[in-house]
């Protein structure tokens, strides 16, 4: 068969065309949903997380990314991390407070040690965060409303959630309402606090630490080699919060010391517990910071 010069050069562009989609079906068969993106309003950080769903243009949002930026970016998530897997590493009084000491059969301290650290960075050379976090997105969509039995803010009391979405596959952190007026870490003052961990100290970076600890790429990734949820005390409410985080393992309360390696808040306070005790103490000497609480939090009221 003979084809004009004008033809064959047709035929050579669609076969390339069709070549190139071949390669990725994905995005001709799927109705394109958004991909996350660097931080929209400047240069991103390194290992910072992903962003989807936001508008730049938009007051409210904007405010949110500078907050998701600054935690990431200002050192605090690092901060925070960093002292919990101190605490863990040397069995200071705040891991001490949340979780128990390593005995025969698990080691709890190099697992919970592990798992800080994975978010903290293992290099202090580069100054990053953890590469893990450059892998998580942050939805600024309510995704879990699109799946019928998924967690989502219009849930009573939910901060925030991590799940995989069901429309774009993707595992994903999404912040409700609620947690963006948690300040931050920083500013916490001092000579408010009590003598016992309390959630006067609560930040915006304590529930990302949380949110961070449910991905799929850190506990199973780690010398934990389990996934991280929110465990439930004895009376079958969420263990969140100092008080339910401590009673989950104190003798005189629940005594159930196993799970606590698995429940996100035990991680997110014994590591906002560890910092602020740095930042609040007047004592800098060698581990002399860790007992600036002096007292473990009240036990929790039991619901009926
Ligand atoms: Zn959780």
């Amino acid at each position: 068969m003979y084809l004009s010069k004008t033809h064959s050069l047709a035929l050579l562009i669609a076969v390339a065309r069709a070549s190139r989609f071949l390669n990725h079906p994905s995005r001709v068969l799927r109705r394109n949903p958004p991909t996350p993106s660097a931080y929209p309003l400047g240069d991103a950080c390194g290992h910072e997380w992903q962003y989807l769903n936001f508008n730049p243009d938009d007051d409210t949002d904007e405010a949110h990314l500078r907050t998701l930026h600054d935690i990431i970016c200002g050192d605090e998530m690092r901060a925070i991390s960093s002292y919990g897997q101190f605490s863990a590493q040397d069995v200071l009084a705040p891991y001490k407070r949340y979780f128990p000491e390593s005995d025969e059969e698990d080691d709890f301290q190099t697992h919970v040690k592990d798992v800080l650290g994975l978010i903290a960075g293992m290099s202090d050379t580069d100054g990053a965060i953890g590469s893990i976090v450059g892998t998580f997105v942050v939805d600024n969509l309510d995704f879990g409303a699109n799946d019928g039995d998924g967690t989502n803010c219009a849930e009573e009391g939910t901060l925030a959630y991590t799940l995989t979405d069901q429309l774009d596959k993707r595992e994903k952190i999404h912040f409700c309402d609620p947690s963006w007026t948690r300040g931050s870490a920083g500013d916490v003052d001092c000579a408010s606090l009590d003598p016992y961990p309390s959630t006067k100290m609560d930040s915006f970076s304590r529930i990302a630490l949380h949110e961070m600890m449910h991905y799929s790429s850190v506990g199973p990734q780690t010398s934990l080699k389990e996934q991280i949820v929110d465990v439930k005390n004895e009376d079958l409410q969420p263990a969140y919060d100092p008080p339910r985080v401590h009673g989950l393992l104190d003798p005189a309360q629940d005594d159930n010391p196993a799970p606590t390696e698995i429940n996100a808040d035990s991680y997110a306070w014994m590591s906002l517990d560890a910092w602020i005790s740095r930042k609040c103490s007047k004592d800098a000497e060698g581990n002399d910071w860790a007992s600036f609480f002096t007292q473990n939090p009240p036990p929790y009221e039991h619901e009926d």
